[in-house]
């Protein structure tokens, strides 16, 4: 298949914007003039630290991250940060508490991962309707003496995603929104910490940014390693190692395609049309249905049904015949999903919602 003949849903690594595709195939052999790749560049360079240091100051200025906060561009994916969290926030080993909002499968995972480091309460829980809905701000049970309180802002595989910042009294709030991330602005000095993998709206598998607020640094357990400390990495500049430099460059286009959108805004605006588009659909049909509870609905990974396993295995059949991929649902829930993360435009939904209403005229019960 053509590329313009695909629409792809994938939940990550998933679609980036085409511009940033091709300037980086324009650029692959010779850099702007250097004769070498960006792949092939020392990381201690004057044309890679241009690089390096232009992606900073652009997603800074994207998020409006206060000087307050240091930006780090890791490796590990998000889910090492479900280790490094509790590894560097927690007081001490074993006796750190922290809370945490299981919300879906990342949150999951990360709640067992920090069991294994301190104390952990469950502040909040969705699992008793599977992960349809986000806990409101009253029903969830905060520990004042806390460390932190985790939270997890777009649930990835259910579809949900938190319409409101926890309100905690002061304990710090950490916050994973690898799937939700530059979709609208946020108030950065909310948070303690902010991380997100870069394969959803960023950039390729194997960059994480990392937003963390400069106080909470240099508290890590005696036991972290090195490479896991956030204080070394802020120390360093993110460079303790070698960086991920072909994503952190990627990450710069991408930045530079958002700018043109309208920056955080823009995407909010864009975001909201094309989660309207399918919602709307899904509301009005008689074959579909969306999975998440209304108030709780995500902009970015859009969960529906249509309550035959049959029906969804023969539509994911036919919508990838027809070039709109990877929508079916994770192992864990089933049924479809429409991953629609700032890269997919919203001309690509409007075709999957003509193409829904198609299908739905053909398998009309
Ligand atoms: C994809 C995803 C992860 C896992 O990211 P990795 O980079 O594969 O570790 C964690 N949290 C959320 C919300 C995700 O969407």
């Amino acid at each position: 298949m053509k590329r313009e003949e695909v629409v792809n849903f994938s939940a990550g690594p998933s679609v980036l914007p085409t511009e940033v595709l091709e300037i980086a195939g324009k650029e692959l052999l010779n850099y702007n003039g250097s004769g070498m790749s960006v792949m092939e560049m020392s990381h201690r360079g004057k044309a890679y630290l241009e690089i390096f240091e232009s992606a900073k100051s652009k997603l800074r200025a994207a998020l409006s991250i206060p000087e307050s906060h240091a930006l780090l561009f890791l490796q590990g994916g998000a889910s090492l940060q479900f280790s490094m969290v509790p590894m560097n926030l927690m007081r001490e080993l074993g006796k750190g508490r922290a809370d945490y909002a299981v919300t879906g499968n990342f949150s999951e995972i990360a709640c067992k991962e920090a069991r294994r480091y301190g104390v952990i309460s469950v502040a909040g829980s969705s699992e008793d309707r599977n992960h349809t809905y986000i806990p409101k701000q009253p029903e969830l049970r905060l520990d004042p003496a806390a460390d932190y309180f985790y939270y997890c802002a777009n649930n990835t595989v259910y579809g949900t995603e938190w319409q409101y910042v926890p309100e905690t009294g002061g304990v710090p709030l950490c916050c994973d929104m690898s799937s939700n991330i530059l979709s609208k602005p946020v108030d950065v000095s909310q948070y303690g910490i902010i991380f997100a993998g870069a394969q959803k709206n960023m950039a390729p598998a194997g960059l994480t940014v990392v937003i963390i607020d400069k106080d909470l640094a240099g508290r890590e357990m005696a036991c972290t390693p090195l490479m896991m400390s956030y204080r070394t990495m802020i120390e360093k500049d993110s460079m303790y190692n070698t960086p991920p430099c072909w994503n952190i460059y990627i990450l710069g286009l991408v930045l530079d395609w958002l700018e043109k959108q309208g920056g955080v805004s823009g995407m909010e605006r864009i975001k909201r049309e094309k989660a309207a588009l399918l919602y709307g659909y899904l509301d009005g049909s008689a074959l579909f249905r969306a999975c998440a509870e209304p108030e709780s609905r995500s902009d970015m990974n859009v969960t529906f049904r249509t309550g035959s396993e049959e029906t969804d295995a023969a539509f994911c059949k036919n919508a990838a015949a027809a070039g709109f991929t990877n929508l079916k649902g994770h192992r864990k829930v089933g049924g479809m999903r429409a991953s629609i993360y700032n890269a997919m435009p919203v001309e690509s939904v409007r075709r999957l919602v003509e193409f829904m209403k198609a299908f739905e005229v053909k398998n009309r019960v």
